[in-house]
């Protein structure tokens, strides 16, 4: 029986044994509790059938479990320090393949294209370094790679910010962009205490699974999520007062704003905070062809 990485004693073990100290800057908060990362991996839905991309395998704690729960597992980690360790402690995997690479500038389609070929279910699994959490879900999901899903461990409070529903003071243009990609829910939240050094702030894991029909359909996407970032540009102002300062040559065109408010069925006193997706999608089309 292989030791799991993830414990306080082996993780300082491991540590003191490389000469390594963590690196705040690069998110650097190891799991160290087999529990927690047993239930990320269970929550993905992994079989010996799914590849599966890691984020940032740090000494290898979340990957060793994906390696043992899935078929095949590519790493992306972008510290140069880690990547000996990686080696010593996944030695006892033949299906972890580690890329030293920043995840944003990666070709991931292309990693996939090399890496996995024959897996038809492919998942992210990660706990992510909080602080490029939210540009690295964007780049995933906006890059429309052949994914099922994602798992990640993420700050409660961006977790809740993705899985927010409109009227709440969490809901706002991640949310919409990420919903509209995906079904996002929150899986767990997570105690401080199971990491190493404890993060400042309290975690959560979400569940995003890619959606194969966006729950709205809209002439133009560039232009729908252009618009929700419009409508919270100031969240106390009114949805005809942000689309008017934020839509080119708005502030002259306020009877072409108010018109398209009026087709979409939306009162132009509401607040952005208050629509639903459909909405969204409704005054996005009806502001088209005067803005897009
Ligand atoms: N997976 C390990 C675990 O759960 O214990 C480590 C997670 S730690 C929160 C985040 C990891 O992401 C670190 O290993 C860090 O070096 C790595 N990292 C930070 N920025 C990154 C980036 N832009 N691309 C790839 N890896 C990154």
């Amino acid at each position: 029986m292989i030791k799991d990485i993830a414990t306080p004693v082996r993780t300082k073990e491991i540590m003191a044994k490389h000469g390594l100290t963590f690196k705040k800057s690069l998110g650097q908060n190891f799991l160290i509790d087999p529990n927690i990362l047993r239930n990320i991996t269970s929550h993905a839905g992994l079989t010996k059938e799914t590849a599966t991309i890691e984020i940032g395998p740090g000494i290898g704690a979340l990957t060793e479990h994906l390696a043992r729960t899935s078929g095949k597992v590519v790493a992306f980690e972008i510290d140069q320090r880690l990547l000996p360790v990686l080696k010593d402690t996944l030695s006892p995997y033949d299906n972890v393949e580690v890329i030293h690479s920043d995840i944003l500038k990666a070709d991931v389609g292309e990693v996939i294209a090399q890496e996995f070929a024959g897996y038809e279910d492919i998942m992210v699994v990660a706990n992510l370094p909080y602080y490029v959490t939210t540009p690295i879900i964007l780049k995933l999901l906006l890059e429309k790679l052949p994914i099922r899903g994602l798992v990640v461990m993420l700050q409660k409070e961006v977790a809740e910010r993705i899985t927010a529903n409109p009227g709440t003071k969490a809901y706002g243009s991640l949310s919409i962009v990420i919903q509209y990609y995906t079904k996002a829910e929150m899986v767990m939240t997570v105690p401080k205490s199971v990491f190493m050094p404890q993060p400042n702030v309290d975690s959560a894991v979400i569940r995003m699974t890619r959606r194969e029909v966006p729950p709205v359909a809209v002439v133009n996407e560039d232009f729908f999520f252009e618009v929700t970032r419009a409508s919270f540009a100031q969240r106390r102002k009114t949805l005809l007062n942000n689309l008017q300062a934020q839509l080119p040559n708005g502030k002259a065109k306020k009877e072409q704003v108010l018109l398209a408010l009026e087709t979409a069925g939306i009162d132009s006193g509401r607040r952005g905070e208050t629509l639903s997706l459909k909405e969204f999608g409704r005054l996005a089309d009806a502001l088209y062809p005067e803005f897009g």
